[in-house]
């Protein structure tokens, strides 16, 4: 006979980054008892879901990303309604890449089949249209829509835990679920932590982040491909004179930058007179046991700069950097779905945001909540996010664009 700690919930919510949390404000609103575990404090810095800024915009090489985002948008609006605050802030977004690319091919003819309103603009109508400050090659288009923006994280994350609690949700920080079982009992689910308490749902959905591979294996005996990576977020600084030229609110957007380096970064926000630009990528690492830098190195990056924004910005070196943790897929398409064996359809995992899901969060969260409450999500075309596309081919998804994937050292 197990002693439990506590009440019995419907769902229990293992790991509260924003993933986690947008999946316990899914369920507690729809009048389901939640608890929400996560293994460190509240809003800590150790995952993927804090910090200052992330991008939101559904221009994507895969075309089935652009729906989800469109959805997100209203998602968004919509707790952010329920809250009385903002998390996030209107931009356009920019992307840019060598016009023979595959994946900027696709990017393009994913907007054009999603009937996304864009402009493609050659090097000479960029510069125009940015006033000088972007100017890409000879050989570069330019894709323009005015779907971007900008999402405050950590205040996101909190925003959807206290929609969560203000919904009746339990949440409980520093507990680490080291195992998950059957309980031969009730035909739910026990979930046991590493200080010895048992929590009892009858069922439960894991957002674990750059852990999910770990646990699953201690859960299941499966090992997952979903690899941890240590990024870093760079911060530089906009020549004086120039800082509104670059900060958002104005027509400055949102970017990301195809070819190699893959480079991305938002308007100047969080910092006044510094703008983020980083390298999607980084190194390969044990979320237990982190390497905390060095980043990767920044030549690339600081020519990119220097090349793209016309001396504006000061390319010598970032002025401040962060660190982060991304969990890669080998397609990098997330994993959403059963875990399947014993637990059936009472398991829900979603991992493998692969550096790109903080965007998609709500709707993430209305997926993973869909599947665990229900088995199956409206909407969506799960067969791009299930955990067996792996035994069939360890790449994953079949990708049109090779130069997409893979780019993580
Ligand atoms: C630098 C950087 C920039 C990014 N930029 C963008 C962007 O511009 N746009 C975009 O859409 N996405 C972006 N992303 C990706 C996005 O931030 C992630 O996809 C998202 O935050 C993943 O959230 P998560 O909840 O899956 O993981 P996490 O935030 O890591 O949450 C998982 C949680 O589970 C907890 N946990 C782990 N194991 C256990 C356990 N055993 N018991 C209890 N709790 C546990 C962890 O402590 C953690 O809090 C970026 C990511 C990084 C790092």
């Amino acid at each position: 006979m197990l002693n439990f700690s506590g009440e019995d919930f419907d769902v229990i919510v293992v790991g509260a980054g924003i993933m986690g949390s947008s999946t316990a404000y899914q369920t507690s609103k729809r009048g389901h008892k939640t608890l929400l575990l996560e293994q460190f404090d509240f809003l800590h810095h150790r995952g993927s879901s804090h910090g200052e800024s992330r991008t939101i915009r559904p221009t994507y090489p895969q075309d089935y990303y652009c729906s989800m985002v469109l959805e997100s948008y209203t998602l968004w609006e919509q707790a952010e309604s329920e809250i009385g605050y903002k998390v996030s802030f209107k931009a356009s977004q920019f992307d840019m890449g060598p016009a023979d690319a595959t994946n900027f091919k696709a990017l393009i003819s994913s907007c054009r089949k999603n009937s996304l309103p864009h402009q493609v603009l050659d090097k000479a109508q960029v510069a125009q249209k940015f006033s000088g400050r972007i100017h890409i090659p000879e050989d570069w288009v330019g894709v323009s829509t005015e779907y971007g923006g900008v999402i405050k994280p950590t205040k996101a994350v909190s925003m959807f835990q206290t929609l969560a609690l203000k919904n009746g949700a339990v949440l409980r920080d520093n507990m680490e679920v080291k195992d998950i079982k059957r309980d031969g009992e009730g035909g739910g689910l026990v979930v046991f932590t590493s200080n010895g308490e048992k929590f009892r749902g009858k069922k439960c959905v894991v957002t674990v982040g750059a852990w999910m591979k770990k646990l699953v294996k201690t859960v299941i005996g499966v090992e997952i491909p979903i690899q941890p990576l240590e990024t870093t977020v760079c911060y530089w600084r906009i020549n004086e004179g120039h800082e509104t030229d670059y900060a958002i609110g104005g027509d400055f957007p949102t970017f990301a930058s195809y070819g190699e380096p893959y480079v991305y970064g938002t308007p100047s926000l969080e910092f006044p007179g510094l703008i983020k630009v980083a390298v999607h990528g980084g190194y390969a690492c044990d979320p237990d046991k982190r390497p905390w830098g060095p980043g990767i190195s920044l030549a690339a990056l600081k020519e990119w700069i220097q090349g793209r924004f016309s001396g504006l910005v000061d390319s010598a070196g970032p002025v401040a950097t962060q660190l982060c943790m991304y969990s890669m897929t080998p397609d990098e398409d997330f994993v959403m779905d059963f875990l399947g064996g014993e637990f059936g359809k009472d398991l829900v995992i979603g991992g493998g945001f692969s550096g790109h899901g903080f965007k998609m969060a709500p709707v993430v969260g209305r997926i993973l909540a869909d599947l665990v409450l229900s088995g199956e999500a409206e909407g969506v075309d799960l067969k791009h996010f299930r955990v067996a596309r792996f035994n069939e081919n360890p790449k994953g998804n079949v990708k049109a664009f090779e130069d997409q994937v893979g780019t993580f050292q």
